[in-house]
């Protein structure tokens, strides 16, 4: 990160004032806020929102800004270049506006060691800046900021792309890219409204109102590319009948990675692979069931045979797989393409089994086999018994009378 871009004084330029129903932040240290109180001459600051240097937020708008603009199809084609250019400036916008916010907490926090912080270091812009790592993380603890641990992955990726970029050139699939800076993108035009405009001048917020209402235009068109493209291919998923065999894209998180397809170009020393119809990133099977396999070990200690399939038998019962045909995240077998909703220890001996066919308590064939067989029920007639009537079958027959027929004259 340049410091120049970040090192932006926490004095306001000019007094701050406040108007009734302004939006009043809800971070801001009693220290931080003495500090700088300390800094300014006579008359003594209203209270309210510290007041942010508009250059740095303006710099990360317009870095957005050119983000956008290589990232829009509606405008051009994106080329690989375009996706490079995305990546740096994104990286840049991102430091540039966390280090906003972090100053706008306390000035200390944009040191990577805020202990060895000094004015000096931060007014001659020759301080050792926080990581971007860093950064989120005291985004998170210290500052309040919401990050949810997926925009945290999709920041963390980012940062990895830009490093990448950096030391060995453009490797990395470039949709995959593409798809994790729009995430990253998103994350940041909400960072803008909601943690950065509270502490800027009326006139500046103003004018970050107008850049950010590009900015949201320039997302929807990437937005809506994207849906596009993922339409299209969900028809082409469809048509084709692999939706069963279409699981979540480690790269994009996509439901896109079709197993056993080949990438176009595939790499030498053979083996089988499946790959993603959005990003084109591919992966080798065995590799990729490994995503899937929980610990073999559960909370007790105890031995769990969730890997086994209870199809096949193989070591390969993927846990929480999102299948494109289903609409919750199944079971499933990477050696025999099998889904399964729901799992059960087998009652004797704890193989896992399929619960839609073998039921909730269910037994494994070896374990029937094994079974001791139920001790012998007694003995019921499955007819009526004729003792039930008063007959005795061991009594003699009664003796003839004569009074059993009916003779001439009896009345019926
Ligand atoms: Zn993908
Ligand atoms: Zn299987
Ligand atoms: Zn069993």
């Amino acid at each position: 990160m340049s410091d120049s871009e970040g090192a932006a004084t926490t004095e306001p330029s000019k007094t701050a004032t406040t108007t009734p129903g302004e939006i009043v932040p809800k971070q801001d240290s009693r220290r931080a806020r003495q500090m700088r109180r300390l800094q300014l001459p006579a008359p003594p600051r209203p209270s309210g929102p510290p007041q942010l240097d508009f250059p740095p937020v303006k710099n990360g708008l317009d870095y957005l800004a050119s983000v956008v603009k290589h990232l829009d199809e509606t405008e051009s084609e994106v080329s690989p270049s375009d996706v490079k250019y995305a990546v740096l400036h994104l990286q840049a916008a991102v430091e540039v506006l966390f280090k906003a916010r972090l100053l706008a907490e306390h000035w200390t926090l944009v040191f990577t060691h805020p202990g060895d912080a000094t004015r000096k270091a931060l007014d001659d812009a020759t301080l050792k800046s926080v990581t971007p790592e860093q950064a989120v993380t005291r985004l998170q603890n210290i500052a309040g900021v919401e990050i949810s641990d997926k925009e945290a992955m999709a920041l963390k990726r980012l940062a990895t792309d830009r490093n990448k970029l950096q030391h060995f050139g453009f490797t990395d699939n470039a949709r995959a890219v593409e798809a994790r800076a729009g995430e990253v993108l998103d994350f940041l035009i909400r960072f803008i409204d909601t943690e950065l405009q509270p502490y800027l001048e009326p006139a500046d917020r103003l004018e970050t109102e107008l850049g950010l209402k590009n900015l949201r235009e320039g997302l929807g068109n990437i937005n809506a590319y994207v849906q596009q493209r993922m339409n299209r291919i969900g028809s082409e998923l469809r048509k084709q009948g692999v939706e069963s065999t279409t699981i979540e894209c480690p790269a994009c998180e996509n439901v896109t990675l079709v197993l056993d397809e080949d990438p176009p170009v595939p790499p030498a020393g053979g083996g089988a692979y499946a790959t993603c119809r959005f990003c084109s990133s591919f992966f080798e099977l065995g590799d990729l069931a490994m995503r899937w396999l929980p610990p073999l070990w559960d909370a007790q200690g105890g031995f769990v045979y969730t890997h086994i399939c209870p199809w096949c038998d193989a070591e390969a019962l993927g846990t929480d797989v999102r299948v494109r045909s289903e609409s919750e995240p199944v079971y499933f077998c990477f050696a025999c393409s099998r889904i399964i909703k729901e799992i059960a220890p087998c009652d004797g001996c704890g193989k896992s089994m399929d619960v839609s066919v073998w039921g909730a308590v269910p037994l494994c064939q070896p374990c029937e086999d094994a079974r001791e067989p139920d001790p012998e029920p007694e003995y019921e007639l499955p007819y009526e018994d004729p003792a039930d009537y008063g007959f005795d079958e061991g009594a003699k027959p009664p003796a003839y009378e004569n009074s059993w027929f009916l003779k001439e004259g009896d009345k019926a």
